[in-house]
């Protein structure tokens, strides 16, 4: 096989060894081209570098050996299960070993072959035994390749992201070849950045990452990649940002503060500082002719919609439209209810599209993504508004442009981002953050609930909840990342168990993503209602319900979530004036777990939260995968604050040398490939 550096963009089916079967595989990790294959990285290795003598195996330890086979047979166990069974030798001795239901290994590993073995040795008896051990042929060398045989064991192998039908031992063997037939390979970092880092160039990276000499080449290769991805990302906001500075909005927006100053005066509180900040920060891009792209960071409660909501008063003052995006239908709901309360006494119309609803008039449009391809069509949308900004893509504003128009754009989340972070991300945004909350709110008292005080937390919801207003939410552990058949069953299994088993005489309800939207909207009234007084739901509940009764959030299998999920999850409650709770069970036994969420008993600030976990784990998914977006980081870590300074050190001297990146052609053309990605719609 033989592959130009341009053949890295085919479809994997193009792959020698890789038919239509294993591409369909293969779209579940994500790999669609050659390319996607070779960053298919390892989650870890296997060390077997060691090579044992028979004879000094020793026992419960991970050995490989080198050795011939004496013999191979498959048998029938007594309960009928297939076994295949080989006496194996060195010079210094012999060994038994089995496998179980591979029966086809008798013909992959043949008699007075020699193999290697790698695998854990176990005491049968007085005899030793090695069981379900990795295997591999011995191999002759081809010396004009990089990487040669063996590659599955007696040395540091990779193990990869699987899937059904797709093993490590596959992906490896289909790997291999790539990156040998990869000698012209060009980089497309910089020499200067490649020699002042000490980085291994991309193909010696590549071939590290996968098959590396030493732990710590595997480690610098890593460096390397990381470092490159970060940089592509700061560089592709950072263009995006010149570029977006040189446009103009359709009409300029006169802000009419006496009207601003009124419409706040007539607000049932008064706007925390933070939100008096932000509300001028905003109104100020507003005025401007280039179109704002600004993310208004909050905690959740911290009361972001009003926020939004002063921006489309402005906006509606001179006569021109809003669109609202939000990433689910139940919060299109609740939002389109807040700002017809909010606005409608001004005779502001609101709208809403989902895809059950669509409102034809309007001033303001509330909705899901459906917006994007439906009402982004009107004329006279001069503000777009995106809720949990980090559930969309990254690169809306490119999105919506492409729909023909070029509002301002205020993106929102509630995802506590450290400022070194934000500006990673999102690099292109101004950044307004309301660090406070509206004064009376009351802490949530949270509980971390070991699995020995289960029954006693159970009946003390039973107290809280029956016969009073108080209502309670359990949520059901994280199974995957969207909501799926499996995720919705297990839900409905444990509302099941919960209804006749542990609370029958109370009133609960079921809510997850594979309801229709009328009966998810069903559930949600009457629990709005107070016609129940538990709702068992999935994790959807993650965003945006009001429900200003319910105290009590109770999460099951706790330790599955990122920490800023369930703080998110916590924001559920605690929204009227009753004292509130939150009861995180768990099954887990191990200390550093319960710590870790023991952080959130003391916690109620999200930066806090999410710099404690930082602290308690060194790093890793503070964020938890789902928070940050879909076209995101693959390799490098977020809480990796050198490589994220080293990297936006970098994305400005470049920048420096050549505005536009012509200087570094190939380079400019991988930011723009970032770029393309970015762009593709979220589902
Ligand atoms: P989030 O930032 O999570 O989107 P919301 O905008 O939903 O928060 O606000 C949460 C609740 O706080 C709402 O009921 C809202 O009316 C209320 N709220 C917002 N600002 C204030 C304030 N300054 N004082 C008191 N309550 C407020
Ligand atoms: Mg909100």
């Amino acid at each position: 096989m033989n592959l130009s550096p341009s053949d890295l963009d085919k479809p994997i089916s193009d792959l020698y060894m890789v038919g239509p079967i294993y591409a369909k595989r293969l779209e579940k990790l994500s790999i669609h081209t050659i390319r996607d294959l070779l960053y298919h990285l390892p989650f870890r290795y296997d060390n077997f570098t060691k090579i044992s003598d028979v004879q000094n195996l020793t026992e419960s330890e991970t050995s490989t050996i080198k050795v011939t086979v004496l013999d191979i047979k498959n048998q029938f166990t007594k309960f009928g299960k297939k076994l295949t069974k080989a006496t194996v030798a060195d010079q210094t001795g012999q060994i038994d070993v089995i496998w179980f239901n591979q029966p086809f290994l008798t013909s992959t590993i043949k008699k007075n072959s020699q193999i290697y073995l790698s695998g854990k040795v176990e005491s049968q008896g007085y005899k030793q035994l090695l069981s379900s051990p990795d295997y591999e042929t011995v191999k002759e060398i081809n010396p004009i390749n990089t990487i040669n045989p063996p590659i599955h064991t007696a040395r540091i192998v990779p193990v990869y992201p699987e899937t059904y039908g797709v093993s490590s031992k596959w992906l490896r063997s289909r790997i291999v070849p790539v990156l040998n037939s990869l000698t012209a390979f060009p980089d497309f970092l910089p020499k200067e950045i490649i020699s002042k880092e000490g980085f291994p160039t991309l193909l010696e990276a590549l071939i590290q990452i996968h098959f590396p000499e030493s732990f710590e080449k595997s480690e610098a290769s890593l460096r390397r990649l990381s470092f490159e991805e970060l940089l592509l990302i700061q560089l592709s906001s950072r263009l995006r940002k010149i570029a977006w500075k040189k446009e103009k909005v359709q009409k300029i927006i006169k802000v009419d503060q006496e009207k601003i100053i009124s419409f706040i005066a007539s607000l049932p509180f008064e706007l925390t500082n933070a939100q008096k900040k932000a509300v001028k920060e905003i109104l100020s891009d507003l005025e401007k002719d280039t179109p704002a792209n600004r993310l208004l960071e909050g905690d959740v409660g911290s009361g972001k919609t009003v926020v939004a909501a002063i921006a489309i008063y402005a906006v509606c003052q001179n006569g021109l439209k809003s669109a609202f995006m939000v990433p689910t239908e139940i919060l299109a709901n609740q939002h389109y209810t807040t700002l017809k309360a909010l606005l409608e006494p001004y005779s502001i119309k609101v709208g809403i599209v989902t895809s059950s609803k669509k409102s034809q008039e309007f001033d303001v449009v509330v909705g899901t993504h459906a917006l994007i391809s439906e009402q982004f069509k009107t004329k006279g949308i001069e503000l777009v508004i995106i809720d949990e900004q980090h559930r969309f893509g990254v690169e809306q504003r490119g999105l919506i442009k492409s729909k023909g128009i070029n509002p301002h754009l205020l993106s929102m989340t509630a995802t506590p981002i450290p400022r070194t972070m934000a500006l990673t991300l999102y690099g292109e945004l101004d950044l307004s953050v309301l660090d406070e909350m509206p004064k009376g709110r009351t802490q949530i008292k949270t509980w971390v609930v070991p699995k020995e005080k289960r029954e006693s937390a159970y009946k003390w919801i039973e107290k809280e909840v029956k016969g009073k207003p108080n209502q309670a939410f359990i949520v059901c552990p994280f199974i995957e990342e969207s909501e799926s058949s499996e995720t919705a069953k297990a839900a409905k299994k444990e509302f099941e168990y919960l209804k006749t088993n542990i609370f029958p005489d109370l009133r609960l309800g079921l809510l997850h993503g594979k309801l229709k939207s009328k009966e998810k909207e069903t559930i949600l009234q009457q629990f709005k209602n107070g016609e129940l007084d538990i709702l068992v739901s999935t994790p959807v509940v993650e965003v945006g319900i009001d429900i200003p009764t319910a105290t009590i959030m109770m999460v099951e299998g706790a330790e599955r979530f990122g920490l800023a999920q369930l703080h998110q999850l916590r924001g559920r409650v605690g929204r009227g004036s009753e004292q509130s709770y939150c009861l995180l069970f768990t099954e887990s036994g191990n200390e550093n777990i319960i710590k870790r969420l023991k952080i959130l008993e003391t916690e109620q600030i999200g930066s806090r939260i999410a710099e404690a976990d930082l602290k308690n784990r060194g790093e890793g998914e503070v964020f938890g995968t789902k928070q940050h977006g879909k076209a995101n980081l693959k390799i490098a870590s977020l809480t990796d604050r050198e490589m994220i300074e080293k990297s936006s050190f970098w994305a400005q001297y470049l920048i420096k040398q050549s505005e536009n990146l012509d200087k570094f052609p190939e380079l400019k053309e991988k930011v723009e490939e970032v770029q393309r990605k970015q762009l593709i719609e979220p589902n």
